[in-house]
């Protein structure tokens, strides 16, 4: 006789919530997704005209992607997706040193910066390392 006691009882049977989670995540598993921006990001510009800051001391604002054809959501970094074309930012070439980013915030930066650029529409995003 065993003397084991469980907090809950058997697993209930599937339900059809259960069966429709379980189609949702093969569905959403074998998707091609097709991601928009429904994040409702909010892009502030910099003292430079034309580029916008998304990153402060370390901490890069994040928006949120949903996809068209199957819901299945996910937050990406506004320093690795551009929030308008949802393609890969790149570096902004050529790089600048930590100094030349000061006219960025106006003020003198304690770190250093980076600058990304979005190959498709353009968009220039800075942000602080
Ligand atoms: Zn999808
Ligand atoms: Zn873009």
């Amino acid at each position: 006789m065993s003397s084991e006691r469980f907090a809950s009882g058997p697993k209930p049977p599937a339900n059809e919530v259960d069966s429709l989670l379980e189609r949702v995540a093969e569905i959403q598993a074998s998707c091609e997704h097709d991601y928009e921006n429904t994040g409702g990001i909010v892009l502030q510009e910099s003292a430079v005209k034309g580029v916008y800051k998304v990153g402060w001391l370390g901490h890069v604002i994040e928006f949120t992607l949903t996809c068209v054809k199957c819901s299945e959501e996910k937050k990406v970094r506004a320093n690795e997706m551009c929030p308008i074309c949802v393609e890969p930012l790149e570096p902004n070439e050529p790089a600048l040193s930590a100094k030349q980013y000061d006219r960025y915030w106006g003020r003198g930066l304690t770190s250093e910066a980076r600058e990304v650029k979005c190959p498709e529409c353009g968009l220039r995003l800075v942000y602080e390392c």
